[in-house]
Order: C-alpha cells, then sequence, then structure tokens
C-alpha cells in the first residue's frame, strides 16, 4: 500500500548546539501518525514534486526521525544535523523559516525498548541522538545499561534526560586521544542477562565494526538489536543506498 504523505510548514526553528538544529512543523493532517508508537519512527523528506511517487518515479529524499508527533495539536518537530554545505537535507535544515514547506511520507519505524530485558545498549552518533533520547524517554525508571553517543566536541553534547542506572558517555570525534564509537562499545563491561540494543549512526562503524561484535562475539540474537547505517561517510543518501545493497547481496553469497 501506498505511504501516506503528509504537508508539513516549519513554524520555528532552534539551535540545539553548533551541529544540530531542530525545526518545529505544524501539519493540518497528522493522522498518519496515530498509533505509530515505535520510539525510531521516521519520515522521508521528498525534495522534489511528491506527484512523481503516485506515478511510480522516485523524487529526492531523505530520512529523518519524528519527535513528538502530536495528531491533536498538528504539531512535530525533526532534529537536522547540519553537516556543512553538502547534500540536500542539511544545508536546508540550517536555512528554513517559519513558512517553508516540505512533504513527507511515512511514517515508518521498528524500534522500541523492550522493558523486560535486563539491560538496554544505546550507541550512535547525531544522526541517532533524536530516536536515542526517545527511547531513554520511554524506558522504566529501573531501567539499567549504556548509552554510548559520538559527537564532535564537547560543544555538540545535548541534554539527554536518562533513568539514574543507565550510564551515558559522550565521545568526542576530534579528540585523538578519545575512542571512536565501535572501540568504546567494545571497552564496556558486557553485563549478564539478557540485552536489548539499539545502534545506529555512521554504517561502517556499526555495520562493519560494531555489528560483528554484537552478533558473533556476543551472541546477542539477531531480535533483540536494532542496528542499521544511518549515514555512510563520503556518499548521499542514494550512493548509501547502493553501498547497502552491496553489502546485503555480498552476505547472502
Ligand atoms: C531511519 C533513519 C533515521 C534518521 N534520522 C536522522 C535524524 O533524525 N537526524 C539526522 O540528522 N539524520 C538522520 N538520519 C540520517 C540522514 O538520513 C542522513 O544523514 C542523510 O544522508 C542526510 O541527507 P543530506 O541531504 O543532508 O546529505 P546527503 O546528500 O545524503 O550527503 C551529502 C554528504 O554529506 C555527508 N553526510 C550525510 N549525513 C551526515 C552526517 N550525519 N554527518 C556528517 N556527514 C554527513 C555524506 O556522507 C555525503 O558526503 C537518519 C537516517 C535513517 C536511515
Amino acid at each position: 500500500m501506498a505511504q501516506p504523505i503528509t504537508l508539513l510548514t516549519v513554524t520555528a526553528s532552534q539551535q540545539l548546539s553548533p551541529g544540530m538544529v531542530r525545526l518545529h512543523f505544524r501539519g493540518d493532517d497528522l493522522s498518519a501518525f496515530v498509533g505509530v508508537d515505535h520510539t525510531d519512527r521516521y519520515v522521508k523528506l521528498i525534495f522534489g514534486d511528491p506527484a512523481l511517487l503516485e506515478q511510480g518515479q522516485r523524487p529526492t529524499m531523505r530520512t529523518y526521525t519524528v519527535i513528538d508527533p502530536d495528531p491533536v495539536e498538528g504539531t512535530l518537530a525533526i532534529d537536522f544535523v547540519v553537516h556543512g554545505t553538502e547534500g540536500i537535507a542539511g544545508p536546508w535544515a540550517s536555512t528554513a523559516l517559519p513558512g517553508d514547506t516540505i512533504s513527507v511520507r511515512g511514517p515508518n519505524g521498528a524500534y522500541s525498548p523492550d522493558p523486560t530485558v535486563d539491560w538496554h545498549l544505546f550507541a550512535g552518533d547525531e544522526a541517532a541522538i533524536p530516536a536515542i533520547r526517545q527511547s531513554l524517554a520511554a524506558l522504566p525508571d529501573d531501567a539499567e545499561g549504556y548509552v554510548v553517543i559520538e559527537v564532535d566536541a564537547a560543544t555538540h553534547v545535548q541534554p539527554l534526560a536518562a533513568p539514574d542506572r543507565l550510564e551515558v558517555t559522550w565521545l568526542y570525534r576530534s579528540d585523538p586521544a578519545q575512542p571512536g564509537l565501535a572501540e568504546a562499545v567494545r571497552a564496556l563491561p558486557w553485563r549478564s542477562g539478557r540485552v536489548h540494543a539499539f545502534v545506529h549512526g555512521e554504517a561502517q562503524a556499526v555495520m562493519h565494526e560494531i555489528r560483528p561484535y554484537l552478533f558473533r562475539e556476543r551472541g546477542v540474537p539477531r531480535n533483540d538489536v536494532s542496528i542499521s547505517g544511518y549515514w555512510r561517510k563520503g556518499r548521499t543518501e542514494e550512493a548509501f543506498r547502493e553501498w547497502k545493497a552491496q553489502l546485503a547481496a555480498a552476505e547472502s553469497d
């Protein structure tokens, strides 16, 4: 079935850190979001004519996590990594003004933290902060585990409310003395019992470094892990889709 398309209008822009901007949106009809309660729910922003989709074509689209959709109030927000002048969505978000419009397709989503597990592992970079933040908000107060997030520098750290027994670590990629995301995840003392993991961010680190660690070395069952690349260094989202297809093909050989 065709995914619903919703027109959104920017109502405000808020700088969250030197590298991230939050856009607040209003939509006349957010009924597509009713009942989609996954904490990683996301939409495709359509940069181009949405009518192309009805004609079976594919306009340029970019994938973003949706924050606090409220179908009654007709509001939602999206946090964008501003990663320079390259690309489409990042530069668009950094200059968007109230009154600007964008159509989105979706939402979709797959993950919500399982409240019955023994502990949780969240790992990612800036692009995953919105999904991680919403997942932490959905955890019971007595949840345990780790959150590891890589950002450019200490000035890029954002407020992140987490249950007391979740140990939160921020990594700074501009600091050569600090480990990368994968190395930091490997260094965490592994806990006993069942883990539910949510790991998303730059694809090389996530899929080639952290994924084998969780599945092969730690033997975590596939269904207890939500893991994927959210973006790939040096590739646009279109070129990244090819990278993912090649990886999937290589793994099915
Ligand atoms: C399910 C899902 C949810 C996502 N949620 C979010 C979200 O909430 N917020 C968010 O910011 N991103 C999110 N992303 C990632 C986002 O879709 C990509 O970063 C996307 O490539 C951005 O599009 P663009 O047009 O700005 O850059 P593109 O045109 O795709 O790429 C241009 C260049 O910018 C580089 N680039 C792209 N993204 C980044 C980045 N994050 N950091 C540094 N360099 C980058 C690329 O490597 C490329 O060289 C999500 C991705 C997925 C799959």
